[in-house]
Formats: structure tokens, sequence, C-alpha cells
């Protein structure tokens, strides 16, 4: 294993007031290190409005000197890159080393906001953690990653965020040969329940890295003592676990498959991260897999909840010593705790469900959910469409429904639907409207991202920046725009797959 010995020394000027807590405060959790050369930067994508809750300066980013740190060739002055290291369970299966192979944590940038973020770079070469791999990444999976969490930001959905993708002018071997890519993404951290299974081994960086995530991520925990019965580290278990069972629950009502839910890929802020083999939903199926490597199912639509709860059950195993000294009072404490989440999920899917559904107040009878989903699988009704063609429906418009489920199936279910909607004090038209506003009309289709990435990695960027703007406007209806509202071809959707890894 190569290392450098020291921070690299930066120059640029371009990204200035980049901070470094997680390098300075947990030492052992990273390497030094800094990205490749580029030969030939081409920024293909900046998120201005990004840039600027950042307090960074567009112009200078887009300079020369601001590509090159966006491409991780360039170093910020008073930078401290390294790449992180992390364990992981994948596919169920225990990683002792993973870590950043082809990312570099460039720092963190406080926001307008007042909040901490990481910049970290995305494909900008081989580090100590590559494993074999070349650790880079390439135009078409970068610019995914940079449009789907875009649109999930745009959905509401707590996510890494993308600042930038630059080509690298560098030729990446693939299935064949592809252009090469960085992408710049900006998360609240990069601490995964992985972090935490590298950390456990290493026994007294543990409660140091426990102490700076919940300061960074549950502050107002930092109160709680260390230890006894109400310890800080069995809330911050509690308060992880209710933030991934809430995220979970909004992955199924938008209907995104995330695709490879490794520990490494489950965060502590609750954010969704790494978009690889991801995919959102054209007709509902709970066993819809489209990753290609995801042979067992494991991370199907339908299995997300139980797979965040396994991954959460490895992160409380690495919490044990912290929550209690006796080990068997440690593992009841924590299994407490991991027995809500269904309670949880159910209580987020429920109260998701009701407002699609047209109902206020946050709850809706069980089994007209689960009755409109088994028609909807029946007829494999496209899931995005079949919410907005109900609120259609409630206004008097029968088309669009039509043309998901044939309504001798779908009449008895309306009928109770109706009724139920009828009974709340707003009228069914208020209800229409407020279903628009939480029933997106536009998400990332398969058929259309696939389209808009193959064009530009063959270097034309008109449908992808298209795309781009109608999916971070998932709610505005526009006629111009009907296209995207549109299912895909069923031929697409039978043979679709997503891959890892690219
Ligand atoms: P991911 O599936 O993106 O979450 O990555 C899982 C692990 O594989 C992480 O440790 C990555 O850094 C590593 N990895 C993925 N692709 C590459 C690559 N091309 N070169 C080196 N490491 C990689
Ligand atoms: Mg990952």
């Amino acid at each position: 294993m190569a290392t450098i010995p020291d921070f690299p020394i930066g120059t640029s000027t371009a990204v200035p007031g980049l901070e470094s807590t997680f390098v300075d405060e947990m030492g052992g959790l990273s390497v030094p290190w800094q990205g490749a050369e580029v030969p030939d930067p081409k920024l293909l994508v900046l998120n201005e409005d990004l840039a600027a809750s950042l307090r960074l300066d567009v112009d200078l980013l887009r300079s020369d000197d601001g590509v090159a740190v966006l491409a991780g060739s360039a170093v910020p002055a008073g930078a401290k890159p390294v790449a992180m290291a992390y364990a992981g369970h994948q596919f169920g299966g225990y990683a002792p080393l993973l870590g950043d192979g082809r990312a570099l944590l460039l720092g963190e940038l406080v926001g307008t906001d007042g909040r901490r973020a990481d910049l970290h770079l995305k494909g900008s070469g081989p580090t100590p953690f590559s494993r074999g791999g070349d650790g880079f990444a390439v135009v078409g999976p970068m610019l995914r990653e940079y449009l789907v969490s875009e649109a999930m930001h745009a959905l509401g959905i707590p996510t890494t965020r993308s600042l930038s993708v630059v080509e690298t002018g560098r030729q990446i071997y693939r299935d064949g040969i592809e252009p090469g890519a960085v992408l710049a993404r900006v998360a609240s951290s990069h601490l995964r329940v992985g972090t935490f299974e590298f950390a456990v081994r290493r026994g007294e960086v543990l409660q140091s890295l426990a102490d700076y995530a919940i300061t960074r991520h549950y502050p107002t925990l930092t109160d709680l003592p260390a230890t006894g019965k109400n310890n800080r580290y069995l809330a911050f278990f509690e308060e992880v676990l209710e933030a991934q069972a809430s995220l979970v629950a909004r992955w199924t009502l938008v209907g995104f498959v995330h695709g490879v839910m490794n520990t490494d890929n489950t965060t502590i802020s609750g954010e969704t991260i790494d978009y690889g083999p991801c995919a959102f939903l054209d007709a509902f199926d709970p066993a819809a897999v489209f990753s290609s490597i995801d042979h067992s199912g494991r991370y199907a639509f339908g299995n997300q909840p139980a797979v965040v709860k396994w991954n959460l059950a490895r992160f409380a195993e690495t919490l044990l010593a912290l929550v209690d000294s006796e080990p068997n009072a440690a593992i009841a404490a924590v299994t407490a705790v991991l027995d809500t989440f269904d309670a949880r999920y159910e209580h987020h899917y429920t109260a998701g469900m009701a407002a699609k559904l047209g109902f206020s107040g946050g709850s809706v009878d069980r089994t007209l959910i689960d009755d409109l989903l088994t028609l909807m699988e029946d007829h494999r009704a496209d899931w995005t469409g079949s919410f907005r063609a109900l609120a259609d429906e409630l206004r008097g418009d029968s088309t669009p429904l039509d043309r998901l489920v044939p309504r001798e199936h779908i009449g008895p279910w309306l009928t109770r639907w109706r009724n139920a909607v009828q009974q709340q004090v707003r009228a069914p038209a208020e209800a229409a409207d407020a279903m628009d506003r939480v029933n997106p009309l536009y998400i990332p289709r398969n058929h259309q991202l696939d389209a808009a990435l193959r064009a530009a990695t063959d270097g034309d960027l008109a449908p992808f920046e298209k795309l781009l703007e109608v999916v971070t406007h998932p709610f505005d209806h526009r006629d111009e725009w009907s296209e995207y509202a549109a299912p895909a071809p069923r031929s697409f959707t039978e043979t679709f797959r997503t891959f890892c890894g690219t």
C-alpha cells in the first residue's frame, strides 16, 4: 500500500474556507491523499444554487483553477484532503476494509444556513483503498448520480447533493472505452454505518467517533450523560434509526429503489447516498430489482425496509460497549430500540400514503392502501402516474386512470375511496390539489435517463440538461413536458437493468 507522508500542499484559491474537523478530530479514520492528474478537464454541469448556498463563487468555480479543484487535480490552499476508511457488509457479507477507493474528502464548508457540509470528489483516482479497482469513474454514472440526487432533493427526500461533474479527458476501460469523469458531491457528512464497523475494531476511536457524529448530526444529545440508563449513545442509535425509518418510507412513497443498500451506503445523517444501480419504479412491483448484480433480490423495492433494519442491527452491534458496559444489558437496550423500527416505518409510510391518497391528518384505512396496491400490481400500473390519475379522477377526469387500470376492476375500490375522501371536511377538489402537491408528476424515468446519459456520453448534453430541469421541478405541471410524465414503453421496462460499480 503506497502512502504519501503528509497532506498535499494546496495552492488553489478557487474554493476558500475548507475546514477539516473530521480529519483533525478523527485520527486513524482517513489517509491524507490527493487526486490524479486530469489530462483535459471540461466542466459538464455546475449546480450554481448549491454553490451559492455553500458561499462558493460561481465564476471562480468555472475558471480553470476552479475546474481543476472540482476534477481533483488541484488542491485548495489550506485543505487537508483525505481518503476515508470504512468497512461494510456488502450483500450480507462482511468486508473489514473498504474505504474511499476512488473518492476524496476535500473538506467541509459551512453554508449560508449555518450547517456544515462535506465537499467530496468521486472518481478522482486510485487511493490506498482501491483494492484492484482503477480509482476512476465515467461520465454516464456520474451524471446519473448528479441528476437522480438532485431529483430526490427536489422531491423533498434527504439526500447528498451534487455540485458538479467534470469530464477528465481520461479514457477509462469498462465494457468498452468510456470518458472519465469526477463528481463533486455535498453531504451533511460521509459518516456511514461502515465507518462505525471500521472504528469498533480500533477500540479507542469508537467513542470519539460517536461523539463527533452526535455533535455533527444530533447536537441536542450532547447534553446527555456518556453513561447510565439515559446515555447519549443509546439515544444516538434511536435518532439514526428514526432518520433511516423515515428515509426508507420516503423512498417507498416515490417508488425509489436504491439498489445497493450495503452498510457502507447507509448514512448516520439519514441522507440517501451513493446512486449506483438505483432506479424509480415504472410499473408497481414489490419484487422490482434493477441492479444487474442483485441476483437474489436482496435489495428489491419491497425489501428495503427490512434491509435498512438489518443494517441498523449491524450499527447497533458497533455501539454495544458504549451503551452499557454489561454486554447483556447493552444487547437488551439496543434490541428494545431496534424493535421500534417496524412501527416507526409504518407510521411514516401510512402518513405518507394518506397524503398521497388525499387524506389530511395523516391516517387512512390500511386495507384501502393494500387493496389499491394489489390492483396496481395486478395491472402493472405505473406507480407515479397512478396517484396523479387518482387526483384527476376526483376532479371528474377519468381518462388518465382508464389508461392504467380497467374500470371494471378498480370501480369498487374507487367507490370506497371516494366515500372516504368525501367524509373529510375539505372538498374533493381541494383534496385533489393537495394530492398533486405530494405526488410528483415528473421523476427520472429509466428510459429517459438512459437516453440522456447515452447522448451525454457521446458529447450531446442537451437531453440531460432538459431532463434535469424537468425532474428538479417534479410538481410543476407544464404542457410542454408531457412526454416526461408518460410511462416507459413496456418493451423497455421488461428488460431494463442498471449496472453497479461503474
Ligand atoms: P459503491 O458501490 O460505490 O458504494 O462502492 C463500494 C466500494 O468499492 C467503495 O469502497 C468504493 O470506493 C469501491 N469502488 C467502487 N468503484 C471503484 C473503482 N473504480 N476503483 C476503486 N474502488 C472502487
Ligand atoms: Mg458506497
